[in-house]
């Protein structure tokens, strides 16, 4: 749910998100295909809760009426308190509460998903995992992110953060985190940049700026185009494929359609810390980008799909 100037930014968007699910899918080897729907917030006219709750309610409608080929759950604009409105009007909705059968807010593993990316990240680069002494660069403290900032903390990790949510200040301060401004966090000098607010931020003016060595977060779409993949490897920084990285939720949500088990879903979760390993290694191989080697991975398993 978010506010776009017009109606063709948000079909892009859809378009790009739903390409997006499909490789995560893919990739995550997952038996679901992709796809993504989008409420078009009108940025001059904020709705009212009375508004807010009519729009999840036709939301549930227009779900309904794909009977079943397309699940909703949460994403950026909507949280677990919205999900029980969409599914009063449709069945097809994961991410529910677990008193009421679902997997919960997918959240909390998408992060556990992050951690273990850039874990395996740092590994790559220099041979150790542990984030202990790092420097971190979160930008967006919302629901992936300010998890993900609680998980580096934790782990001895040195912090700098941004949100263009002032009051994600409180949180930097409770975790002894730098707060940078939006543009200057981008271009921080840190170990590992952890993009998790919105996508499109790496392009051709961006990429030069850059001052970290590594690249991991939950943002869908982070790359403005798929050649910035290369220009990112030019300059010596490794960019995780962010469908790779933020599959955690996805996976999550795949578990809850099997039967929702947590062990389960966090065991197959931290998996995704083998998956880029291997996608390190064959985009080494090739002597290509990691969204080249992702991509090619995402390719063979869709052609092999039913
Ligand atoms: P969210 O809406 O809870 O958080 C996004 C945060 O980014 C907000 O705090 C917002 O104020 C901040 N923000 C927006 N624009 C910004 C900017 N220009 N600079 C700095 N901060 C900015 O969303 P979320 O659920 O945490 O998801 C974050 C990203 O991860 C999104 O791209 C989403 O599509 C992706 N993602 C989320 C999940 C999930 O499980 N929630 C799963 C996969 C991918």
């Amino acid at each position: 749910m978010w506010a776009y100037e017009d109606t063709r930014l948000a079909l892009r968007d859809a378009l790009r998100l739903s390409r997006a699910m499909t490789y995560k899918a893919a990739v995550a080897d997952l038996p679901q295909g992709g796809g993504k729907g989008v409420i078009m917030l009108d940025a001059h006219d904020p709705l009212t809760p009375r508004r807010r709750r009519a729009a999840l309610l036709d939301f549930g409608d227009t779900v309904n009426a794909l009977d079943g080929s397309y699940i909703t759950a949460e994403d950026v604009g909507v949280s677990s308190r919205d999900m029980p409105v969409i599914a009063q009007r449709t069945k097809h909705v994961a991410g529910l509460a677990r008193s009421r059968g679902g997997g919960g807010d997918p959240s909390p593993l998408t992060a556990l998903g992050v951690e273990q990316a850039i874990r395996a990240c740092c590994e790559w680069v220099d041979s150790s995992s542990s984030l202990r002494g790092r420097t971190i660069g979160i930008l967006g403290l919302g629901h992936v992110g300010s998890r993900v900032a609680r998980r580096c903390a934790r782990a001895g990790a040195r912090l700098v953060v941004t949100d263009v949510d002032q009051s994600k200040r409180q949180l930097a301060e409770q975790l002894g985190a730098r707060w940078m401004g939006a543009r200057t966090a981008l271009q921080a000098d840190v170990d590992v940049l952890v993009p998790c607010a919105l996508g499109a931020i790496f392009n051709e003016d961006t990429v030069p700026r850059l001052r970290c060595r590594i690249i991991a977060g939950a943002a869908n779409n982070q790359l403005a185009t798929d050649a910035i993949a290369d220009l990112l490897m030019q300059r010596g920084i490794l960019w995780a494929p962010d469908f790779v990285v933020n599959a955690g939720g996805l996976i999550n949500i795949a578990v809850e359609l099997d039967g929702y088990e947590p062990a389960e879903a966090r065991r197959r979760v931290r998996g995704i810390a083998d998956t880029l390993r291997e996608i390190f290694e064959d985009a080494r191989r090739a002597g290509t980008t990691p969204l080249a080697a992702a991509m090619a991975r995402a390719t063979e398993k869709l052609q092999m799909a039913p």
